[in-house]
């Protein structure tokens, strides 16, 4: 059964088996939700997610583009490849570097 886990996000077609997974698992999200790039999904269940964003520099008046890279869970149902555009949503840790699980390929 594919649970409602609180998002205004489309829930995957498939089934999975994996307890680390908001839809079918134990897994609550909460917290902050990111859009990113997949750069990576070389790591088993878990993708690498790009996130730029813009930072205002208050001496410039100007915005700055940053960009950071975070570790996301990558649920078996969802199984984002490279390249997939994503949303993240934040959940507790599931690793050292691991807090966050992909909910959707945009
Ligand atoms: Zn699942």
């Amino acid at each position: 059964m594919t649970k409602n886990i609180g998002l205004d996000v489309k829930a995957p077609d498939k089934e999975c088996n994996d307890v680390n997974c908001p839809f079918h698992g134990n897994l609550p999200v909460r917290g902050q939700v990111f859009t990113g790039l997949v750069i990576s999904n070389k790591m088993s269940a878990t993708v690498v997610v790009k996130r730029t964003f813009e930072k205002l520099v208050t001496k410039y008046e100007r915005y700055q583009k940053r960009q950071s890279k975070l570790h996301a869970h990558n649920p078996s149902c969802i199984d984002a490849k490279e390249g997939d555009i994503v949303k993240v949503a934040e959940c507790r840790p599931l690793s050292k570097t691991k807090t966050f699980v992909v909910v959707e390929v945009v």
